[in-house]
């Protein structure tokens, strides 16, 4: 916490600190798995260049270099004597001004490291989740910008991740303000139709995903057609595979859509050898992929 490994029970914050009241804060959410030479973190540099352009946008100084981050991300994994993780990295404005212009408040960062399994089970990364088309779309970038991953953010997505829950769902799809297909409340999306993989392009305002990204990657070294384009909400009824990707999530298949069964009801055949090959991928199995795991 601001430079410093402290105890977990003593990492806390000012009741008046500005992001408390104000949700003005970036983070990232970074796994770190267990591979044959030891615990390896996936794609911490393109974590902390999302966390960067999250800062951007909303002015946050980060006192730190990304070299800095990165050695502190290791070093509290290290600490923690963690073998599988999940890390958040938060920067956010701190105790100060509690007016609404942020900037005259200190920048703070923390990171923590600690055990994190499935996102939605073991069932669910085999028999895929159910998903409802959220009442609530997604951040309209006349509001606030969808790129940063705020934490502001999350208001939006955690109403739409109660009312899936509160409809008997797992997961919530969010569509655009104009109809499209966006994003999970937490995941990218991905549907397969006539051997085509695609996901919502960026006008959509879905996160740049870095486990979208590396998706994308490893199905066109499968040799399948990536695309990225609008998607219709109708067209997820019509998917023939569909499935979700993040950090915590991790390659996620989705068996019903708004009580329509996608697919054959368990993960299909494209989803399953994403899955497959995104774990070989973060557990160091494929050497194409070693650039992207910093062994710790
Ligand atoms: N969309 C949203 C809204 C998210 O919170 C996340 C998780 N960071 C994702 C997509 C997936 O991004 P990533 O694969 O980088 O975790």
């Amino acid at each position: 916490m601001n430079g410093q490994l402290i105890p977990w029970d003593e990492a806390r914050v000012h009741v008046l600190t500005h992001a408390l009241h104000y949700g003005t804060g970036v983070f990232e959410g970074i796994r770190c798995y267990e591979t044959e030479n030891g615990p390896a973190i996936f794609r911490l540099k393109d974590h902390l260049r999302r966390l960067a352009d999250s800062a951007r946008i909303y002015l946050i100084k980060i006192p730190y270099s990304e070299q800095q981050l990165s050695d502190a991300v290791i070093q509290t994994i290290r600490a923690n004597e963690l073998k599988e993780c999940y890390i958040r990295l938060i920067a956010y404005f701190g105790y100060g001004e509690l007016g609404l212009n942020p900037l005259h408040n200190p920048v703070d960062v923390a990171i923590a490291a600690f055990p994190l399994v499935t996102y939605f089970g073991e069932e669910g990364l085999r028999q895929g989740v159910r998903c409802k088309v959220s009442s609530w779309c997604r951040l309209d970038p006349r509001v606030l910008p969808p790129l940063a991953k705020a934490t502001a953010n999350y208001l939006n997505s955690a109403l739409a991740k109660v009312e899936a829950l509160q409809a008997g769902c797992d997961e919530a799809i969010f569509l655009t303000t104009s109809g499209t297909v966006s994003e999970g409340s937490g995941e990218n999306i991905f549907i397969v139709k006539n051997q085509e993989l695609i996901t919502p392009w960026v006008g959509a305002g879905p996160l740049q995903g870095i486990t979208m990204a590396s998706v994308k990657e490893i199905a066109k070294d499968l040799g399948m057609r990536v695309v990225e384009r609008e998607i219709l909400r109708e067209e997820l009824y019509l998917a023939e595979e569909a499935f979700l990707t993040g950090t915590a999530a991790e390659v996620t298949p989705i068996c019903e859509i708004d009580g329509r069964i996608i697919g054959n009801v368990t993960r299909g055949p494209f989803t399953e050898k994403l899955q497959a090959a995104f774990f070989d991928m973060v557990h160091g199995k494929n050497a194409a992929y070693l650039k992207w795991l910093t062994y710790i």
